[in-house]
C-alpha cells in the first residue's frame, strides 16, 4: 500500500521529470574527463542545481599542493549538497563527478546529451551522472514535500572515482567532511548490490641480458623467462576459479594479465619484459594473503630456475567491501520501495567491480549500490561508445530512492 505522503513524493518526482532530464543533460555536456580530471564546469552545474533545489552547498576543493603530490595538475573540486533535519542519522548518497574519456566509435556526440527513442546518450549518462541526477531529485522531492527528516541527507558529488577515489570519497571521509551511518553508492535501478570485490594490480618484470640475436645463448632471454612466469600465472588463473565465493554475482576470484611490454630491437635478445595483472579479491578472501600467495609463486619460480630474475611491484591494493547484511535497514527499505514503485522484488547481489563504497566499508559504514541504470548493465555501455540511460529507468530509480529514503529517515 502506498501511503498519502508516499504518493505525494511520487507525484513531485513525476512532475519534475523534465527537470531531472535537463539536469542530467547539463551534467553530460559539462565535460569531466578523468584523466586529466576536469571539474570546474561540472562542479558549477552541480552547485547551481543544489542551490536551486534549496540544498545547503558545501564545496571541498583539495589544496593544490596535495593534488600535485599525487602527480595531478588540475583542480579537484568536491561538491556536497545537504538537507539537514533534527535526528542524528546521516545517509550519504555517493555518485561521482568524473567520467572516463570518450574513446572511439561513437555514433552520436559523446557530450551532446542527445535523446533518441527515450534514451539519453553521452559519456557518463549511466556511469554515473544518471545516479547523481536521481539522488539529487529523490532528496529534493522529500524537501519539496515538506517532510521533516530525522537526520541528514547528503549528496556527495566527489572527484576521481575513475582513478581510485583518493581525493574524492576517501579524502572526504578521512578529513571528516562526511560522517555517515549508511551510504547509497552509484548503481542501477533494478538490483541492489551489497558487496564488491577488491583488486590487486601488480607489475612483474623479468630481467635478462642482451646479446646478438644470431647467438642467443650468449644472453638471457627475458621474453622466454616471462613465458615461464606467464604459464605459472595462467595455471593460477585456472585454479582460483575453482575457489567458490558464496556471494551471488561474485562467485569466484579472477585474475587476468592485462599488459605486456618488452624488447629492444629485432636482432637483440630481450633483457627486460614486463607484464601487469589484475587480480580480483572476493569479500571472503584476505587481501594480504592473496598478495603473499602471488609473491610466493614468483619466489618459487626463481628457486627452480637460477637464471630467473624477477622483480615485482604492487601498483594498487583495493580491499573488498561488504557484504552489508541482508537484514540491514538499507536493504529492507530499498526492497520495500522496489515493491511499491516497480511492483517487483529487487535482487540483492555482489558485484565484481570495485568503487568508492570500499572507503565507506573501511570506516564501518554499511552501503549498497543502487541508483539509475538499465535492467541489464550491458545496455548502459558504461566506459564504451554510445553510453546511454533510458529515461524510464532514470525516473524509476529516482522514485525508488525517494521512497526508500522516506522510509529510512522520514517521520516515524
Ligand atoms: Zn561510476
Amino acid at each position: 500500500m502506498i501511503s498519502e505522503v508516499e504518493s505525494k513524493v511520487l507525484d513531485i518526482i513525476e512532475n519534475s521529470r523534465d527537470d531531472i532530464i535537463e539536469f542530467l543533460r547539463r551534467l553530460i555536456r559539462a565535460r569531466s574527463d578523468n584523466p586529466p580530471g576536469l571539474y570546474e564546469e561540472v562542479s558549477r552545474v552541480v552547485m547551481d542545481e543544489f542551490e536551486k533545489l534549496g540544498f545547503e552547498v558545501e564545496v571541498v576543493e583539495v589544496p593544490m599542493e596535495i593534488v600535485k603530490s599525487y602527480g595531478l595538475e588540475t583542480r579537484r573540486i568536491n561538491v556536497l549538497g545537504w538537507i539537514r533535519g533534527d535526528g542524528k542519522t546521516t545517509i550519504a548518497l555517493q555518485p561521482h563527478l568524473d567520467v572516463v574519456p570518450p574513446g572511439e566509435g561513437w555514433k552520436v556526440d559523446p557530450f551532446g546529451a542527445e535523446i533518441i527513442d527515450d534514451w539519453i546518450y553521452g559519456r557518463g549518462a549511466a556511469d554515473c551522472k544518471g545516479s547523481l541526477a536521481a539522488y539529487t531529485y529523490a532528496t529534493a522531492a522529500l524537501r519539496e514535500a515538506g517532510i521533516k527528516i530525522n537526520g541528514n541527507l547528503v549528496v556527495v558529488g566527489s572527484v576521481d572515482e575513475e582513478t581510485g577515489g583518493f581525493l574524492g570519497a576517501k579524502y572526504l571521509l578521512d578529513k571528516g567532511y562526511i560522517h555517515a551511518d549508511m551510504a547509497i553508492v552509484e548503481g542501477g535501478t533494478y538490483s541492489i548490490r551489497h558487496a564488491t570485490n577488491g583488486c590487486l594490480w601488480m607489475k612483474v618484470t623479468s630481467i635478462g641480458k642482451t646479446a646478438h640475436a644470431s647467438s642467443p645463448e650468449n644472453g638471457i632471454d627475458a621474453i622466454r623467462k616471462m613465458h615461464l612466469i606467464m604459464t605459472t600465472l595462467y595455471e593460477y588463473q585456472n585454479n582460483i576459479r575453482k575457489r567458490k565465493c558464496s556471494i551471488e554475482g561474485i562467485d569466484h576470484p579472477t585474475m587476468v594479465i592485462t599488459m605486456i611490454k618488452g624488447g629492444v630491437k629485432e636482432n637483440v635478445v630481450c633483457d627486460k619484459c614486463e607484464i601487469r595483472f589484475d587480480r580480483r579479491i572476493t569479500p571472503e578472501e584476505n587481501p594480504e594473503e592473496v598478495e603473499e600467495e602471488l609473491i610466493n609463486l614468483l619466489k618459487n619460480l626463481m628457486k627452480v630456475d637460477s637464471e630467473l630474475n624477477i622483480k615485482w611491484e604492487k601498483l594498487l591494493l583495493a580491499k573488498p567491501a561488504g557484504p552489508t547484511p541482508m537484514n540491514s535497514p538499507l536493504i529492507t527499505a530499498l526492497k520495500n520501495a522496489g515493491r511499491k514503485v516497480l511492483n517487483e522484488e529487487l535482487p540483492v547481489k555482489g558485484m565484481t567491480g570495485f568503487a568508492d563504497s570500499r572507503f565507506y566499508w573501511e570506516k564501518g559504514i554499511p552501503f549498497v549500490h543502487y541508483g539509475a541504470g538499465p535492467r541489464d548493465p550491458k545496455d548502459a555501455r558504461a566506459h564504451g561508445p554510445n553510453e546511454r540511460i533510458k529515461i524510464e529507468d532514470l525516473i524509476n530509480g529516482t522514485k525508488v530512492l525517494a521512497i526508500a529514503l522516506l522510509n529510512l529517515i522520514g517521520p516515524k
